[in-house]
């Protein structure tokens, strides 16, 4: 009986004025308008992204019938449109649905040109300073290594000797993990058959025998480096190099430019052939956007490719372990990006990743349920970016949603809303907050202007 564990707590703590509020919100009226109007802000807030789900596609699929829980959800609350007024990518995305800022606030522009997010600006660290780190619980789970990362120290760096000037901070090693391991790890390809893929890629010769060697052996993060490196242009560079007096090699910029011969192998350094090469592109490499929140975080499983089952599982599990006091979750769900990527967004497939992550989102209000929190419990299901209609990529694709159990929600609007809106329903006080939030709440009438 969780209700009752909880009335204790109050009871203890705070005395019987906090008990009456408590009872307000535990047992009072439902609406979040009613719980919110004075009595007591939104007690937990949990926050889910469905990576790369298109707004039309999600459509199709609840006028179908396809998406029950989020459909049990919207009938609760409601759902929104959501526009993203940026790149168009996990990167961006995640940025600015966990910090309200953009890019020229949290430095996170795309998956390629981002920084670690200035320290305190994410609704994790946003809610432990308001409330005290002792009166929330803060949960970040996630199914992307890199973009949603946490790597700093060790990776970052500029100004390393031996080619620093290609390897500025702003762009990272992982950019590539998901699709990556989609094709070489979960395809179900033997090794032999990943060292032959991989033999075509790199080259027969001296030099791609010891690449593919070293990827088959190196640790996962080194062989993303090694393929985002390959990417970059940097082996591209090698490649032309053996075959003429010049080469083309891509600046930071994408654009080409022609160099010597000498140039060329020095910029490509031992970087690609050399365990110690490779560190020191790790190394040089920038932390990513949420390396300064991660220790403000009480938990934090991150940095690493997930599928929904491995989330949706530590999803729960976070639950039982936080679900008696009060917390913030955010979890990410990637598994409809890499079926976009994959199958492109008219795909069947597409359609059953989204499927997937809607029952997990049917196993989280269970769990909230079987925890007796549900009832004092908001859950916003957004996403990053859309998909590119009818294609594999999701290079303009700004049109998102949010769905929601919160009554409280009155309108569309842009990404920038979402973060102020959880806070405000979370009785956090926006005008301490700085620098200001850019968004307008989503509980609050639009203004034309
Ligand atoms: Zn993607």
């Amino acid at each position: 009986m969780a209700g009752h564990r909880f009335f204790k707590t109050a009871l203890t703590r705070v005395g019987v004025l906090s008990l009456v509020l408590a009872l307000a919100f535990v047992f009072g009226p439902g609406t979040s308008a009613e719980v919110n109007g004075g009595l007591a802000p939104v007690y937990n807030g949990i926050l889910i992204s469905w990576d790369g789900v298109q707004r039309d596609h999600l459509r199709e699929l609840l006028e179908a019938g396809q998406l029950p829980n989020l459909q049990a959800l919207i009938d609760e609350g409601t759902i929104v449109e959501i526009d993203v007024t940026h790149k168009t990518d996990t990167k961006a995305g995640h940025a600015q649905m966990l910090t309200g800022y953009g890019p020229e606030v949290t430095g996170v522009y795309s998956n390629a040109v981002y920084r670690s997010i200035p320290k305190g600006y994410t609704i994790f660290e946003r809610l432990e300073n308001a409330l005290g780190e002792d009166n929330i619980a803060t949960v970040m789970i996630t199914g992307k290594a890199g973009n949603l990362g946490s790597k700093g120290p060790e990776w970052a760096g500029p100004g390393r000797p031996g080619g620093a000037n290609r390897w500025k901070p702003g762009w990272n090693g992982p950019v590539a993990t998901a699709r990556l391991r989609d094709r070489l790890e979960k395809s179900g390809i033997s090794q032999a058959e990943i060292q032959e893929r991989l033999e075509k890629v790199f080259g027969d010769d001296k030099v791609g025998r010891a690449i593919v060697g070293f990827i088959m052996k190196a640790p996962a993060r080194l062989r993303e480096t090694l393929l985002v490196a390959r990417k970059r242009g940097i082996y591209e560079l090698r490649a032309k190099d053996r075959a003429g007096d010049y080469s083309e090699r891509r600046t930071e910029n994408g654009a080409k430019e022609k160099q010597t011969r000498n140039q060329a192998t020095q910029a490509a350094g031992p970087g690609l052939v050399s365990a110690e090469g490779l560190k020191d592109i790790l190394r040089r490499t920038q932390a990513e956007p949420f390396y300064n929140a991660k220790p403000a975080i009480d938990l934090f499983e991150g940095d690493m490719s997930r599928t929904a089952d491995e989330v949706g599982n530590l999803a729960l599990a976070s639950l039982d372990r936080y679900g008696s006091g009060r917390f913030f979750a955010f979890f990410h769900f990637s598994d409809p990006d890499h079926a976009g990527h994959r199958y492109g967004e008219n795909s069947s497939e597409y359609s059953k990743a989204i499927i997937t992550v809607d029952e997990w989102l049917g196993r989280v209000v269970a769990k909230l349920k079987e925890l007796g929190i549900y009832e004092r419990t908001r859950i916003y299901v957004t996403s990053d970016h859309g998909m590119d209609e009818g294609k594999t990529s999701h290079a303009m694709a700004p049109h998102v949603f949010l769905a929601t159990n919160d009554p409280g929600i009155k309108r569309r609007g842009d990404q920038r809303d979402i973060v102020p809106t959880i806070l405000s329903q979370m009785g956090i006080d926006l005008s301490k907050i700085t620098p200001a939030l850019p968004g307008r709440l989503l509980t609050q009438p639009e203004r034309a202007w």
